[in-house]
């Protein structure tokens, strides 16, 4: 039977418009602020209709070590060209991306999933280094 953990795929964002892309300095010094910009479709524009388009973005910091993951946040997407005149009438779309900012005595992994309505769930990491 499957689990909620194989429903995850990775590939290089490169060439894969569904991946969830982190933008980060990834060293920063302990006490400080790692900023964050996540979005998808940055190399490939990923479709952004009512019937086709990315719902949300979370992202988590697991420090080294540990077995737990801290949730940093969870970013949804809700206006996708609907209106009252019905699906992809409207001119008002939400982008998929997010800057989150957050702080860490320890160095650890930054893991980014999201969601395609269609095409489901997609997964990437970076490795975030506190000095
Ligand atoms: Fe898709």
């Amino acid at each position: 039977m499957a689990e909620v953990k194989d429903l995850f795929q990775s590939a290089d964002w490169k060439t894969e418009k569904h991946m969830p892309v982190i933008e980060t300095a990834g060293k920063v010094k302990k006490g400080e602020m790692v900023s964050a910009t996540i979005s998808v479709g940055k190399e490939i524009p990923h479709p952004n209709t009512t019937a086709h388009h990315i719902r949300w973005i979370e992202v988590y910091f697991l420090p080294i070590g540990e077995k737990f993951p801290s949730q940093l946040g969870r970013f949804e997407f809700n206006a996708h060209g609907e209106s009252a005149q019905g699906a992809d009438t409207s001119t008002i779309f939400t982008h998929p991306q997010a800057i989150v900012k957050f702080k860490s005595d320890k160095s650890g992994a930054f893991l980014a999933a999201s969601y395609c309505n269609i095409h489901g769930l997609w997964q990437s990491a970076a490795q975030i280094t506190v000095e």
